[in-house]
């Protein structure tokens, strides 16, 4: 990750085929477009390759939350529960429709703990959206078993591990609905864009439409389409669609090459004692986007930070001083800085951020580093991070 490393000739001969037509949106202008369908083609080759059946581009990650979640029918003052450690696009997503984020701790996953979620569930409850962060995934069975019985509809937010599975199924296709990210850092990017993924044809029809303006896409002249409910705008383009599809070819092998650099930093890592790695729930199958580990406390974990950066080691992160990534930073939240008014009732809902402390979630997050496995690393280079990072962290242990 990310995929924008190896943009190459088959992204540059996927958008030739729509900059030759000029036809830049997905929907209509048939006669125009030379049998380009960019959109339309990614969609079908997402639903192969993440065995879903049904995925529904739009303009961004943040915008497939939003989308995913109002095909759901969730929305004003209905609660959803989130980690505490994700990327902020999971409360703007779930505050857009006028609904309410819970948050909850994480556990050594590094995603949402299970035992978090059964403690958060009220009677306003709709949702369960648990973050499949860095490369790797929350413990789907538990969180599955915990909405089947409370009749909560779970969305899992697969945005930064494409390409991971559990128990065999990729990310994303577990869950009622899954959503992902195309935007410029993911591990296969389309510049901008996201989807969202479903079995459910009620979901996938009200996605469609949603992301459209409310438009029923029913194969008359676009201009006669009538719309059974209100929407957006969260098309994607076809120019985004194009380069996305290029990447999304290329996925098994952009695994493989994170795979290979990850084992390499790992087992230099696993020398070192004092280094932990993060638990895979049993069964899953990780990405290798990021390689995650802790160290024994927030001390250390801060002078290895900074020893990383001295000694040139970038894109490794730690999170608890971030502000995109951990409720810690996330002072616009807490204090509600908006532009707008917001409801009462979404007020309310998060007064809880005054006090509630996140120990447990602060407990792994001081602790943690993620470093971002690159694409575009020859094997010396990787041998030669492995090296200094050792060197590193033994010097601040
Ligand atoms: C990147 C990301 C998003 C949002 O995606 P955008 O395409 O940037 O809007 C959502 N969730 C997670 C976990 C992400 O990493």
């Amino acid at each position: 990750m990310p995929g924008f490393e190896l943009f190459g000739d088959k992204e540059r001969k996927e958008l030739n085929d729509v900059l030759e037509n000029g036809v830049l949106m997905r929907y209509g202008f048939d006669g125009m477009r030379n049998g380009h369908w960019k959109a339309k083609e990614l969609e079908s080759e997402l639903e192969t390759v993440l065995e879903v059946k049904h995925a529904q581009l739009v303009s961004s990650g943040t915008a497939a939350v939003s989308v995913a979640l109002a095909s759901a029918g969730i929305g004003a003052g209905d609660e959803v529960i989130m980690p505490s450690f994700t990327f902020v696009a999971s409360f703007e997503a779930i505050m857009m429709l006028g609904a309410i984020p819970v948050l909850v701790d994480i556990d050594d996953t590094l995603t949402m703990d299970p035992q978090a979620v059964k403690a958060a569930i009220t009677s306003k409850t709709k949702a369960v959206m648990p973050v499949h962060m860095c490369g790797s995934m929350a413990n789907l069975e538990a969180l599955q078993a915990i909405c089947k019985k409370h009749n909560l509809i779970l969305i899992e937010d697969s945005s930064q591990a494409t390409g991971a599975t559990y128990k065999g199924k990729p990310l994303g296709s577990i869950g009622d609905l899954g959503c992902l990210s195309l935007d410029f850092v993911k591990i296969i990017t389309a510049g901008e864009g996201g989807a969202v993924l479903t079995n459910n044809e009620a979901y996938y029809r009200h996605a469609d439409h949603y992301s459209d303006h409310g438009h029923d896409h029913v194969g008359k002249d676009r201009g006669a389409e009538t719309h059974p409910f209100l929407g957006y705008n969260f098309r994607i383009s076809e120019l985004h669609a194009a380069v996305g599809l290029a990447q999304l070819r290329r996925l098994d092998e952009f695994v493989t090459i994170q795979k290979k650099n990850y084992t390499i930093l790992r087992e230099a890592l696993s020398e070192i004692p004092e280094v932990t790695f993060r638990t895979v729930p049993e069964g899953g199958e990780e990405s290798y986007s990021f390689l995650s580990f802790f160290l024994p406390d927030l001390e250390t974990a801060r002078k290895a930070s900074s020893a990383f950066k001295d000694h040139g080691v970038d894109a490794c992160f730690h999170y608890y001083d971030n502000n995109w990534h951990y409720i810690r930073k996330w002072e616009h939240l807490k204090e509600l800085k908006s532009l707008y008014p917001i409801s009462n009732e979404v007020k309310e809902g998060l007064k809880y951020l005054q006090t509630k402390t996140f120990d447990q979630s602060d407990h792994y997050i001081a602790r943690n580093i993620s470093c971002l496995i690159k694409l575009s690393w020859t094997e010396a280079e990787v041998k030669a991070r492995a090296e200094k990072m050792v060197k590193a962290i033994t010097a601040v242990l």
